[in-house]
């Protein structure tokens, strides 16, 4: 059953498609496409078209198909091919047998364009590229007509199959579709359809010298392929007018384009060329730093793909550009993984507590709840001795008022176990430091609620030294300073903006013993700290854990301030 059928459209593009369907416009079918050009890899602002694109194809029983826009082989690789398949089966969506590619249609994009020739709708200009930006003109003022737009039929012909052949140099010729050189719209100017690139494409070889311009190849593309509702960005809205030309004078089948607006994130670049910059700069460790906001970033930094689709679905789809709030996205994470992350206990700068009154030789093994939210998730041991580790955090010698964790002579609750005070703090004799903390526990306090009147107000973390594992933890931070990175000022460069304390390393931390069976991508929320996923970089008796995102809710405060506000 479609969607019409259960709920209102949501959206705009979601409206058109109903009316579409209720005026039997395309016979009732509704088809999109992902149009990605393999040129980087898929970001966060992706995963929107991807969502609305695919969603919007399940939602009214119709087809989502994955088009390479392969036009540009100076730029293309399959590796980004490969990321980008991989990516969007990871978000959960399917192309099935419908996987194709813009330069699967080169001989026939040939032919329309010998077609266009044919008609005099084209023409090979010989301006230098130089001289075709002088003459394109401005908003302002229309462009000029080229000397050689007025070639005879046969010439073009001729000139266009030598360029085919390979009789030229790059920039030498270029094939312009015969439009308007003063039209107000610039795309409309005379575009160029073909040029001369002897470079070989990762799926025709050497085949072709002569490549297609995206804005031809993407809307022939499109009406081959059936597409039904064509949706783009708003950057778009202009080649509109062009891809319309296009498919008039050739008489082929019209999609409907639409457009929508961009996804804009806080404290985010989403230009593939600025992100492929971070990365050829060695500013971030590739695609996949858990810094980017790539899908295969956000992957690794422990993001699920649940998370990221809802956060698709409440952005939703309109026409106007903003920019969203990158706590937002990290909220929809939380909720998920709030859900489905088993806790567990680790350390990040370990603080040694030794329990004076604990027996040397004992080991406990106290019952730990998996996840309080899901009581099917089941308890697990975790081993307590009489050498602990805590937080450095979790100790002061001198603590401010309202702190209600350790200090000397103070009594904290230890989590799932005993209740410890703290009688004497060991400092190196040489730097001061504090090296260790001797504490009593009280054996009266397991795991159960405190004896009447004894009041405690913290619990803390902890692990069992000789029990616990080494880990390496990378904590996160945003990788850029400035709330919108893309909005460069004067004498600025964006590159400016990146925070160069993105990454902390902490190497000497220590987790509980249960993630010994840890495996890459891994999820798990470590208590009071926030959650943390295992790194593709651990292996066998070394533990990375990236952290994904830390407790705090800062988008969960703004919500609860609004509905406090309209209430
Ligand atoms: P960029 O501008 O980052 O270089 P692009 O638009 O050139 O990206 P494509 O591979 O051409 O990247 O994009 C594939 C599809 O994804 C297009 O339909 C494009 O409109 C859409 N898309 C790209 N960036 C965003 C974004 N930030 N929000 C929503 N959709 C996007
Ligand atoms: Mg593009």
């Amino acid at each position: 059953m479609t969607k019409m059928a259960e709920t209102p459209a949501t959206d705009f593009i979601r409206q058109i498609i109903e009316e579409d369907l209720r005026t039997n416009k395309y016979g009732g079918r509704v088809h999109t496409r992902f149009p990605p050009e393999p040129n980087g890899y898929l970001h966060i602002g992706h995963a929107k078209s991807i969502c609305l694109n695919f969603g919007v194809a399940e939602e009214y029983g119709g087809l989502c198909n994955l088009r390479f826009d392969d036009t540009n082989p100076t730029k293309e690789d399959v590796e980004y091919v490969e990321s980008i398949k991989r990516d969007i089966r990871w978000l959960g969506f399917d192309w099935g047998d419908r996987e194709f590619y813009a330069s699967d249609y080169f001989d026939q994009l040939y032919e329309y364009a010998v077609q266009l020739i044919k008609a005099g709708k084209a023409y090979v200009d010989s301006l230098s590229p130089e001289e075709i930006r002088q003459y394109r003109g401005t908003l302002t003022e229309p462009g000029k007509e080229s000397p050689y737009r007025n070639r005879s039929v046969e010439e073009n012909l001729e000139l266009f199959e030598r360029m085919r052949a390979g009789e030229f140099n790059e920039g030498e010729h270029v094939l312009r579709a015969k439009i308007d050189m003063a039209s107000p719209n610039i795309v409309m100017r005379d575009p160029i359809l073909y040029r001369i690139r002897h470079v070989p494409h990762h799926r025709t070889g050497t085949k072709w010298c002569i490549y297609p311009m995206y804005d031809f190849a993407h809307c022939i593309s499109d009406s081959i392929e059936g597409i039904t509702h064509s949706l783009c960005t708003l950057e778009f809205e202009n080649n509109r007018a062009l891809y319309d030309w296009i498919l008039d004078q050739l008489g082929l089948y019209h999609p409907q384009q639409i457009e929508f607006a961009r996804l804009n994130l806080s404290y985010t670049v989403l230009s593939k060329r600025k992100l492929l910059e971070l990365v050829e700069r060695g500013i971030v460790n590739g695609w996949d730093d858990p810094r980017m906001p790539t899908i295969s970033g956000l992957r690794r930094r422990g993001y699920t793909p649940e998370a990221i689709r809802d956060f698709c679905e409440r952005i939703g789809v309109a026409k106007k550009e903003n920019l969203v709030d990158i706590a937002l996205l990290e909220h929809c994470l939380r909720e998920d993984l709030n859900r489905r992350a088993p806790r567990a206990m680790a350390v990040l700068r370990p603080l040694r507590v030794v329990l004076v009154n604990y027996p040397e030789d004992r080991v406990e093994e106290l019952e730990a709840v998996n996840n309080p939210e899901d009581p099917g998730m089941g308890t697990r041991k975790v081993p307590f001795s009489r050498v602990l580790y805590i937080e450095r955090d979790d100790f002061r010698e001198d603590p401010p008022k309202r702190f209600f964790r350790l200090a000397p002579g103070r009594e904290v609750r230890l989590r799932y176990a005993y209740i410890i005070k703290c009688v004497d703090v060991i400092k190196d004799e040489h730097t001061g430091e504090i090296v260790e903390l001797r504490c009593t526990y009280d054996s009266e306090t397991g795991t159960g609620p405190p004896p009447p009147g004894r009041k405690v107000k913290g619990t803390i973390h902890w692990v069992s030294a000789a029990h616990a594992l080494p880990a390496e933890v990378r904590l996160y931070d945003r990788l850029f300073i400035k709330e919108n990175p893309n909005e460069v000022e004067e004498g600025k460069d964006w590159l400016d903006y990146v925070n160069p304390k993105s990454l902390e390393v902490l190497t000497s931390c220590r987790v509980e013993p249960s993630l010994a069976a840890a495996s890459p991508g891994d999820r798990y929320q470590f208590e009071r700290l926030g959650y943390f996923c295992v790194d593709p970089d651990s292996a066998l008796g070394r533990l990375v854990f990236n952290r994904t995102v830390p407790l705090r809710d800062t988008w969960a405060k703004i919500e609860r301030a609004e509905q406090g506000r309209s209430r």
